[in-house]
Protein backbone atom coordinates (compact mmCIF):
# COMPACT_ATOMS: atom_id res chain seq x y z
CA UNK A 1 0.00 0.00 0.00
CA UNK A 2 1.43 3.76 -0.83
CA UNK A 3 0.34 6.54 0.82
CA UNK A 4 0.68 10.39 -0.30
CA UNK A 5 3.29 10.38 2.69
CA UNK A 6 5.38 7.86 1.24
CA UNK A 7 5.29 7.58 -2.45
CA UNK A 8 7.03 4.64 -3.82
CA UNK A 9 9.97 4.92 -5.91
CA UNK A 10 11.22 4.38 -9.53
CA UNK A 11 12.42 1.15 -10.32
CA UNK A 12 15.62 2.31 -13.37
CA UNK A 13 16.18 -0.50 -15.37
CA UNK A 14 19.76 0.16 -16.80
CA UNK A 15 22.04 -1.25 -19.08
CA UNK A 16 25.35 -0.94 -17.92
CA UNK A 17 27.15 -1.87 -21.12
CA UNK A 18 29.41 -4.67 -22.10
CA UNK A 19 32.17 -3.87 -19.22
CA UNK A 20 34.23 -0.30 -20.46
CA UNK A 21 32.67 2.27 -18.38
CA UNK A 22 33.15 4.77 -20.73
CA UNK A 23 30.62 3.21 -22.90
CA UNK A 24 27.58 3.94 -20.42
CA UNK A 25 24.96 6.76 -21.46
CA UNK A 26 25.24 9.18 -20.16
CA UNK A 27 21.63 8.92 -18.32
CA UNK A 28 23.22 5.33 -16.67
CA UNK A 29 25.82 7.11 -15.44
CA UNK A 30 23.96 9.55 -13.42
CA UNK A 31 21.70 7.16 -12.55
CA UNK A 32 25.00 5.22 -11.08
CA UNK A 33 26.10 8.25 -9.49
CA UNK A 34 23.27 9.43 -7.70
CA UNK A 35 22.18 6.08 -6.87
CA UNK A 36 21.59 5.14 -3.03
CA UNK A 37 20.08 1.32 -4.02
CA UNK A 38 21.92 -0.45 -7.07
CA UNK A 39 20.53 -4.27 -7.95
CA UNK A 40 23.13 -5.74 -10.79
CA UNK A 41 24.10 -9.11 -11.90
CA UNK A 42 27.20 -10.39 -12.25
CA UNK A 43 27.95 -9.33 -15.54
CA UNK A 44 28.44 -5.75 -14.49
CA UNK A 45 31.81 -4.78 -14.24
CA UNK A 46 33.32 -3.73 -11.27
CA UNK A 47 34.48 -0.17 -12.59
CA UNK A 48 31.05 0.34 -13.61
CA UNK A 49 29.99 0.31 -10.10
CA UNK A 50 32.67 2.13 -8.87
CA UNK A 51 31.23 5.15 -10.17
CA UNK A 52 28.80 5.02 -7.40
CA UNK A 53 29.16 7.07 -4.43
CA UNK A 54 30.55 6.27 -1.08
CA UNK A 55 26.97 5.18 0.88
CA UNK A 56 25.43 3.60 -2.06
CA UNK A 57 23.95 0.00 -0.99
CA UNK A 58 24.67 -2.51 -2.90
CA UNK A 59 22.59 -5.44 -3.75
CA UNK A 60 24.17 -8.31 -6.15
CA UNK A 61 21.50 -11.19 -7.52
CA UNK A 62 24.09 -13.02 -8.93
CA UNK A 63 27.11 -15.30 -5.91
CA UNK A 64 29.58 -15.66 -8.96
CA UNK A 65 31.52 -18.06 -6.74
CA UNK A 66 28.72 -20.45 -6.33
CA UNK A 67 27.80 -19.66 -10.24
CA UNK A 68 23.92 -19.17 -8.44
CA UNK A 69 21.77 -16.95 -9.32
CA UNK A 70 18.32 -15.61 -7.18
CA UNK A 71 15.68 -16.65 -8.80
CA UNK A 72 13.74 -14.05 -11.22
CA UNK A 73 10.59 -14.06 -9.06
CA UNK A 74 12.84 -12.93 -5.75
CA UNK A 75 14.52 -10.25 -7.59
CA UNK A 76 11.28 -8.71 -9.26
CA UNK A 77 9.57 -9.30 -5.70
CA UNK A 78 12.68 -7.41 -4.46
CA UNK A 79 12.84 -4.60 -6.85
CA UNK A 80 9.22 -4.02 -5.61
CA UNK A 81 9.42 -4.00 -1.94
CA UNK A 82 11.96 -1.36 -2.50
CA UNK A 83 10.03 0.57 -4.37
CA UNK A 84 6.90 0.17 -2.71
CA UNK A 85 9.23 1.28 0.82
CA UNK A 86 10.00 4.32 -0.93
CA UNK A 87 13.32 3.94 -2.37
CA UNK A 88 14.61 4.46 -6.20
CA UNK A 89 16.56 1.36 -7.22
CA UNK A 90 19.02 1.19 -9.71
CA UNK A 91 19.11 -2.47 -11.33
CA UNK A 92 22.07 -2.31 -12.95
CA UNK A 93 22.07 -5.44 -16.02
CA UNK A 94 24.98 -6.01 -17.95
CA UNK A 95 24.47 -4.62 -21.78
CA UNK A 96 20.61 -3.56 -22.65
CA UNK A 97 18.58 -4.84 -20.04
CA UNK A 98 15.88 -5.72 -23.29
CA UNK A 99 18.41 -7.87 -24.46
CA UNK A 100 18.19 -11.28 -22.99
CA UNK A 101 18.48 -9.53 -20.09
CA UNK A 102 14.87 -10.74 -18.37
CA UNK A 103 14.54 -6.43 -18.33
CA UNK A 104 10.69 -7.34 -19.64
CA UNK A 105 9.86 -9.60 -17.20
CA UNK A 106 11.57 -6.88 -14.22
CA UNK A 107 8.82 -3.87 -15.85
CA UNK A 108 5.65 -6.72 -15.93
CA UNK A 109 6.45 -7.38 -12.48
CA UNK A 110 6.72 -3.46 -11.37
CA UNK A 111 4.23 -2.28 -13.38
CA UNK A 112 2.00 -5.33 -12.04
CA UNK A 113 2.55 -3.95 -8.95
CA UNK A 114 1.53 -0.68 -9.87
CA UNK A 115 5.62 0.65 -9.23
CA UNK A 116 6.92 3.15 -12.08
CA UNK A 117 9.88 1.86 -14.06
CA UNK A 118 11.29 3.07 -16.64
CA UNK A 119 14.13 1.26 -18.93
CA UNK A 120 17.49 2.90 -19.44
CA UNK A 121 19.01 1.53 -22.95
CA UNK A 122 22.92 0.45 -22.49
CA UNK A 123 25.20 -0.60 -25.22
CA UNK A 124 24.37 -4.68 -25.60
CA UNK A 125 27.24 -7.55 -25.63
CA UNK A 126 27.03 -7.75 -29.98
CA UNK A 127 27.12 -4.12 -30.67
CA UNK A 128 30.40 -3.83 -28.09
CA UNK A 129 32.05 -7.04 -29.09
CA UNK A 130 31.78 -5.90 -32.95
CA UNK A 131 32.87 -2.34 -32.36
CA UNK A 132 36.01 -3.45 -30.09
CA UNK A 133 37.05 -6.04 -32.35
CA UNK A 134 36.27 -3.83 -35.34
CA UNK A 135 33.90 -6.23 -36.80
CA UNK A 136 30.95 -4.71 -38.66
CA UNK A 137 28.15 -6.08 -38.12
CA UNK A 138 26.56 -5.28 -41.31
CA UNK A 139 28.76 -4.06 -44.52
CA UNK A 140 27.35 -3.68 -48.02
CA UNK A 141 29.74 -5.89 -49.86
CA UNK A 142 28.92 -8.79 -47.06
CA UNK A 143 26.00 -8.44 -44.56
CA UNK A 144 22.93 -6.66 -44.57
CA UNK A 145 20.78 -8.63 -42.35
CA UNK A 146 22.21 -9.16 -38.54
CA UNK A 147 20.31 -11.48 -35.95
CA UNK A 148 20.95 -12.01 -32.46
CA UNK A 149 20.61 -15.44 -30.78
CA UNK A 150 20.81 -17.10 -27.48
CA UNK A 151 22.77 -20.46 -27.47
CA UNK A 152 21.74 -21.33 -24.37
CA UNK A 153 18.27 -21.80 -24.15
CA UNK A 154 16.07 -25.26 -23.59
CA UNK A 155 15.87 -27.53 -26.15
CA UNK A 156 18.55 -25.50 -28.60
CA UNK A 157 18.25 -28.41 -31.04
CA UNK A 158 14.35 -27.48 -31.91
CA UNK A 159 15.19 -23.88 -32.08
CA UNK A 160 14.69 -22.49 -35.68
CA UNK A 161 17.44 -20.74 -36.66
CA UNK A 162 17.02 -21.52 -40.18
CA UNK A 163 17.73 -18.29 -42.46
CA UNK A 164 19.79 -16.33 -40.04
CA UNK A 165 23.26 -17.46 -40.92
CA UNK A 166 25.01 -17.65 -44.56
CA UNK A 167 25.36 -15.71 -47.51
CA UNK A 168 25.02 -11.82 -46.55
CA UNK A 169 23.79 -12.58 -43.24
CA UNK A 170 25.27 -12.19 -39.55
CA UNK A 171 24.32 -14.10 -36.38
CA UNK A 172 25.60 -13.08 -33.54
CA UNK A 173 24.93 -15.90 -30.19
CA UNK A 174 25.14 -14.72 -26.85
CA UNK A 175 25.33 -17.14 -24.12
CA UNK A 176 27.03 -20.17 -26.32
CA UNK A 177 30.23 -21.00 -24.90
CA UNK A 178 29.35 -23.99 -23.28
CA UNK A 179 27.13 -25.31 -26.24
CA UNK A 180 29.48 -24.36 -29.29
CA UNK A 181 29.37 -27.94 -30.38
CA UNK A 182 26.03 -27.98 -30.42
CA UNK A 183 25.44 -24.98 -32.65
CA UNK A 184 28.24 -25.82 -34.77
CA UNK A 185 26.64 -29.49 -35.51
CA UNK A 186 23.03 -27.11 -35.82
CA UNK A 187 24.26 -24.95 -38.01
CA UNK A 188 26.09 -27.05 -40.60
CA UNK A 189 22.89 -29.48 -40.18
CA UNK A 190 21.30 -26.27 -41.44
CA UNK A 191 23.00 -26.58 -44.44
CA UNK A 192 25.73 -23.84 -43.20
CA UNK A 193 29.18 -24.39 -44.98
CA UNK A 194 31.49 -26.06 -42.24
CA UNK A 195 34.30 -23.43 -43.60
CA UNK A 196 31.91 -20.19 -42.68
CA UNK A 197 34.26 -17.47 -40.88
CA UNK A 198 33.31 -17.24 -37.08
CA UNK A 199 34.73 -14.64 -34.61
CA UNK A 200 34.25 -15.85 -30.69
CA UNK A 201 34.78 -12.19 -28.65
CA UNK A 202 35.51 -13.41 -24.93
CA UNK A 203 35.11 -9.99 -22.41
CA UNK A 204 34.21 -7.39 -25.09
CA UNK A 205 35.83 -4.00 -24.02
CA UNK A 206 37.44 -4.79 -21.14
CA UNK A 207 41.41 -5.05 -20.58
CA UNK A 208 41.37 -8.57 -20.82
CA UNK A 209 39.16 -9.04 -24.09
CA UNK A 210 40.36 -11.95 -26.56
CA UNK A 211 39.45 -11.98 -30.26
CA UNK A 212 39.77 -15.32 -31.81
CA UNK A 213 38.85 -17.05 -35.00
CA UNK A 214 38.46 -19.99 -36.88
CA UNK A 215 35.86 -21.77 -39.36
CA UNK A 216 32.61 -22.87 -38.16
CA UNK A 217 33.65 -26.70 -37.90
CA UNK A 218 36.88 -25.63 -35.59
CA UNK A 219 34.81 -23.77 -33.17
CA UNK A 220 34.09 -26.23 -30.66
CA UNK A 221 38.16 -26.88 -30.27
CA UNK A 222 38.93 -23.19 -30.81
CA UNK A 223 36.47 -22.82 -27.67
CA UNK A 224 37.94 -26.21 -25.44
CA UNK A 225 41.87 -25.58 -26.66
CA UNK A 226 41.53 -21.71 -25.97
CA UNK A 227 39.67 -22.52 -22.92
CA UNK A 228 37.09 -19.66 -23.82
CA UNK A 229 35.25 -18.48 -20.91
CA UNK A 230 32.11 -16.65 -20.30
CA UNK A 231 31.37 -14.08 -20.98
CA UNK A 232 31.66 -14.32 -24.69
CA UNK A 233 29.57 -13.24 -27.86
CA UNK A 234 30.28 -15.68 -30.87
CA UNK A 235 29.53 -13.50 -34.31
CA UNK A 236 29.26 -16.27 -37.54
CA UNK A 237 29.10 -15.05 -41.07
CA UNK A 238 32.08 -13.05 -43.85
CA UNK A 239 32.20 -10.05 -41.86
CA UNK A 240 33.79 -12.63 -38.89
CA UNK A 241 36.73 -12.98 -41.16
CA UNK A 242 40.59 -11.81 -40.51
CA UNK A 243 40.70 -8.51 -41.91
CA UNK A 244 43.93 -10.14 -44.18
CA UNK A 245 41.78 -12.90 -45.04
CA UNK A 246 39.07 -10.98 -46.50
CA UNK A 247 41.62 -8.90 -48.42
CA UNK A 248 43.10 -11.66 -49.70
CA UNK A 249 39.73 -13.22 -51.25
CA UNK A 250 38.50 -9.72 -52.15
CA UNK A 251 42.41 -9.61 -54.28
CA UNK A 252 41.18 -13.08 -55.63
CA UNK A 253 37.88 -12.07 -57.30
CA UNK A 254 39.44 -9.07 -58.88
CA UNK A 255 41.95 -11.33 -60.13
CA UNK A 256 39.54 -14.08 -61.40
N1 LIG B 1 21.82 -7.93 -21.64
C1 LIG B 1 23.12 -8.35 -22.11
C2 LIG B 1 23.18 -9.82 -22.42
C3 LIG B 1 23.00 -10.71 -21.22
S1 LIG B 1 23.15 -12.41 -21.64
C4 LIG B 1 23.51 -7.52 -23.33
O1 LIG B 1 22.68 -6.82 -23.89
O2 LIG B 1 24.68 -7.59 -23.71
C5 LIG B 1 24.82 -12.72 -21.20
C6 LIG B 1 25.66 -12.94 -22.42
O3 LIG B 1 25.99 -11.70 -23.03
C7 LIG B 1 27.00 -13.59 -22.15
O4 LIG B 1 26.88 -14.99 -22.01
C8 LIG B 1 27.77 -13.22 -23.38
O5 LIG B 1 27.39 -14.02 -24.47
C9 LIG B 1 27.26 -11.82 -23.65
N2 LIG B 1 28.16 -10.79 -23.08
C10 LIG B 1 27.87 -9.90 -22.14
N3 LIG B 1 28.93 -9.09 -21.88
C11 LIG B 1 29.90 -9.49 -22.72
C12 LIG B 1 31.24 -9.08 -22.95
N4 LIG B 1 31.80 -8.07 -22.27
N5 LIG B 1 31.97 -9.74 -23.88
C13 LIG B 1 31.43 -10.74 -24.60
N6 LIG B 1 30.17 -11.18 -24.41
C14 LIG B 1 29.42 -10.57 -23.49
Amino acid sequence: MTSPASPSGTVFLVGAGPGDPDLLTLRAARLIMNAKLIVHDGLVDPAVLALARTGTRFVSVAKSRSRHTMPQDEINALLVSEALAGNDVVRLKGGDPFVFGRGGEEAEACRAAGVKVEVVPGISAALGAAAAAQIPLTHRDHSSIVSFVAGQCKGLAEQDWSGLAGKGRTLVIYMGVATSEAIAEKLIADGLAPDVPVAVVENATRSDMRVLRSPLAGLPELVSSERVRSPALIIIGAVAAEPEQELRRLALEVLQ
